[in-house]
């Protein structure tokens, strides 16, 4: 059995996922059933990751051949920021669903608190390079994305890249139904979160960690940049349990009971990535990883900066 964290809906999360964002759509299928033949059982998908047809060509490949039955897997995406004015949030879903072929969603998150011009451009951008708002307040896009649960579309909601005054905003939302399961973060040794998860823990709201690596391949990275992977203090931490980096940066998560979703299309590192669970990381470590904390962020979301609902410019 995969360790996995109960919800607030009761519901248990598989605590290791695997990633699919820039998971090129030749290579996916095959990159998910090698992740459920391993032992797999979360994929963290989203529609604005082009590729949900493909994912869900490998979660069917093994659903058939017996290895795993629908309901030992935990299936997530996320609602795009250009369906977040409520009449187009249910359509949204649906064609997620579609594109995996899949009857329901275990987990459909906001992909970010911010609602952006609806249309076929992901990205509609102004002359600035920043987003173009919808108007919409996402707390009404909250509500529509209730009912999906209640019409059985989705098991449980959640968001993804809210701050503490976003988080508190939907938990004080007037007739509130259901709470967000897990709130959807950047997380690592540089970005340690700490206010962030004690909050959301606080409220019953687990907390998911993406890019556990640091995100290598995100397309702007540049060299200058600071890499979690040679960081030299997590190396000597690897060589000491006979570990790797990647598997010392993901287990750091299990241990703060913080799920945690690496990505990889790469056989190898699909199956290292998931040897998490036979050591565990000295009280010393976890102070040694916590301690590299420079609040440094892989996604600034520098696109969205002027955006009335931007999340990072408050202290957590
Ligand atoms: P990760 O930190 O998971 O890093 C992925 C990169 O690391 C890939 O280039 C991968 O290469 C490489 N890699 C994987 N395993 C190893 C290993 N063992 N050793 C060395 N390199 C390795 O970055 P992501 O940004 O992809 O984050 C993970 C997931 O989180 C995403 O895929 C997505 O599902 C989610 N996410 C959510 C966001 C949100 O806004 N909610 C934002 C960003 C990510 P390769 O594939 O070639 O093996």
């Amino acid at each position: 059995m995969i360790p996995a964290v109960t919800l607030n809906n009761g519901a248990k999360m598989p605590i290791v996922g695997l990633g699919t964002w820039r998971a090129d759509p030749g290579k996916v299928t095959e990159a998910v059933k090698e992740a459920i033949s391993v032992g797999y059982r979360h994929i963290d998908g989203a529609y604005v990751y082009q590729n949900e047809q493909e994912v869900g060509a490998g979660v069917r490949a093994m659903i058939d051949q017996g290895v795993v039955k629908r309901e030992d897997l935990f299936i997530v995406s996320k609602l795009w920021c250009t369906f977040h004015l409520p009449s187009l949030v249910r359509g949204a879903c649906e064609k997620t669903l579609s594109d995996l072929k899949l009857d329901y969603l275990d987990l459909y998150l906001m992909h970010f608190p911010i609602g952006t011009k609806p249309g076929d451009d992901i990205f509609p951008v102004d002359e600035h390079g920043q987003v173009i708002s919808d108007g919409s307040n996402f707390l009404d896009t909250w509500e529509v994305m209730e009912q999906l649960v209640d019409a059985g579309l989705v098991k449980a909601i959640g968001i993804s890249n809210f701050n503490k005054d976003q988080i508190d905003a939907v938990l004080n939302k007037p007739g509130l139904k259901y709470k967000p399961v897990t709130n959807q973060i950047e997380c690592h040794p540089y970005l340690t979160q700490e206010k962030l998860i004690n909050y959301c823990h606080s409220k019953g709201i687990s907390v998911t960690a993406y890019s556990p690596l640091g995100s290598p391949d995100r397309p702007w990275a540049s060299s200058d940049e600071p890499s979690l992977l040679e960081e030299p203090k997590i190396k000597a931490i690897a060589e000491k349990y006979n570990k790797t980096p990647a598997q010392v940066l993901i287990r750091f998560h299990i241990q703060r009971n913080v799920i945690v979703i690496a990505k990889s299309i790469t056989p190898h590192r699909i199956k290292e990535n998931f040897q998490l669970f036979d050591f565990e990381l000295s009280e010393e470590d976890m102070k040694t990883l916590l301690s590299l904390n420079k609040n440094w962020r892989g996604f600034t979301m520098h696109w969205a900066s002027k955006h009335k609902d931007f999340p990072l410019n408050t202290e957590y």
